[in-house]
């Protein structure tokens, strides 16, 4: 099992949960969640609520405003208990390791089940400030609503499970999906390293033909990756290929469609000259017959995409409505349309409430870890209490 970072740890009570999550439910209705609503949902006796907020605020879990009253909202740490202790009363896994990704809005880090299996859990944050060209309609999208990043990263988080899914299950080479919650993601852990660290591969045509057919695959069945580079793609020792990170997928049948199918074949043929010098004259057809490649041996948008939309069902089975798909097109691309405020009737407090073994599922999480992307010893068990000071909050 994963080591314990004894110093860092923290151990949260039944009722530091049941304020945070309060906060949470607040947080649907209200940017600022104001103290006494906090109060009146969690309904701990005697003023416990705010002592509760008190120690949630010291542990960065919350964040204190009074600009307008006195009021909380959650952090993303707080966010990141709520999804893990959900995730660890549903048994997905018991150990939170080192972090092993860092994305443009998420961090990656190792989880182990209590069986040993080691998996991945990607944590979605979006509205954190992008690597990503940052445009002004989105930050004026996010600071109308700056409790959007809830909304949004728990969408990001369910459309990547989606579609994860629904990929897997037709064969795409993905990581499996094992369970999200919130703006968390559980995956099965891909061996090997993202593209761009891969200097020299045994069959550089190969990978490209493989990886280039992946894009064509994924336009036969109505999608478009749309974040198809050297980043996203993940190759083992064997050259095994595996494709990552879908909160930006789109349909085919999106107006920006070709544009998106374009620039990730773009990405590819740049990447392969540049890096292993591979030259593409010889990849055209010249029967001249049913050929999807142009003239410089693309293939084309309008050859391929003529049967869309098969996946669509599927995702919408999981869960993943047209709706959301609008919502979080409207954040990635910036666009000018407000964002609705998030469903009032879902994530039902009792999903953890009730839960009878809350009280004997101690749940110790590394604070700093989670928030800083250089650390590496965040770590979490439900067994490992007694080697650390518990910290009654
Ligand atoms: P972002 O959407 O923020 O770009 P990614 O899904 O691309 O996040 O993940 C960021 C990095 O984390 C990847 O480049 C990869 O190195 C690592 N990573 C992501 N998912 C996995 C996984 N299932 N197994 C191993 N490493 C992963
Ligand atoms: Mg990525």
């Amino acid at each position: 099992t994963m080591k314990l970072d004894g110093d860092a740890l923290r151990y949260l009570s039944r009722d530091d949960f049941r304020v945070l999550t309060a906060v949470e439910m607040g947080m649907r209705n209200h940017e600022i969640v104001p103290a006494e609503l906090v109060d009146r949902i969690a309904g701990l006796k005697h003023g416990g609520t705010y002592k509760v907020l008190k120690n949630l605020l010291k542990h960065k879990l919350v964040h204190h405003d009074s600009s307008k009253y006195d009021g909380f909202r959650l952090t993303y740490l707080g966010y990141d208990f709520l999804a893990i202790k959900t995730l660890v009363n549903r048994g997905v896994f018991s150990a939170v390791g080192r972090q092993i990704g860092v994305g443009k809005e998420s961090d990656i880090f190792e989880v182990a089940a209590e069986d040993g299996t080691v998996m991945a859990m990607k944590l979605h944050r979006l509205g954190r400030v992008s690597f990503r060209a940052v445009k002004a309609k989105r930050d004026y999208l996010l600071h109308r609503n700056s409790y959007n990043w809830l909304y949004l990263s728990r969408l990001a988080a369910l459309k990547e499970y989606a579609f994860m899914k629904a990929l897997g299950e037709h064969g795409f080479p993905v990581p499996s999906a094992v369970d999200c919650n919130r703006h968390c993601v559980i995956m099965s852990l891909v061996e090997g390293y993202p593209l761009v660290q891969v200097k020299q591969l045994q069959n550089p045509d190969e990978v490209f033909e493989k990886i280039l057919g992946l894009v064509v695959r994924l336009a036969e069945h109505g999608l478009i990756h749309c974040d198809f580079n050297e980043f996203n793609i993940m190759i083992d020792d064997d050259e095994k290929v595996t494709m990552i990170d879908f909160p930006q997928m789109v349909s085919v049948s999106h107006r920006n469609a070709e544009m998106y199918f374009d620039r990730d074949v773009e990405c590819i043929f740049k990447f392969f000259r540049k890096r292993f010098n591979l030259t593409f004259q010889e990849e055209v057809d010249d029967d001249g017959s049913e050929s999807i490649l142009d003239e410089n041996g693309r293939p084309t948008f309008s050859s391929i995409a003529k049967s869309a939309d098969c996946l669509d069902k599927q995702l919408a089975a999981s869960g993943f409505t047209r709706r959301d798909q609008d919502d979080i097109e409207k954040y990635i691309e910036g666009g000018s349309e407000e964002i609705d405020s998030p469903d009032s009737n879902d994530e039902p407090l009792a999903d953890e409430d009730q839960d009878p073994d809350e009280n004997s599922i101690p749940l110790a999480v590394n604070m700093d870890a989670l928030c800083l992307a250089d650390q590496h010893n965040f770590s979490m068990s439900s067994d490992d209490k007694d080697t650390t000071g518990e910290l009654q909050l």
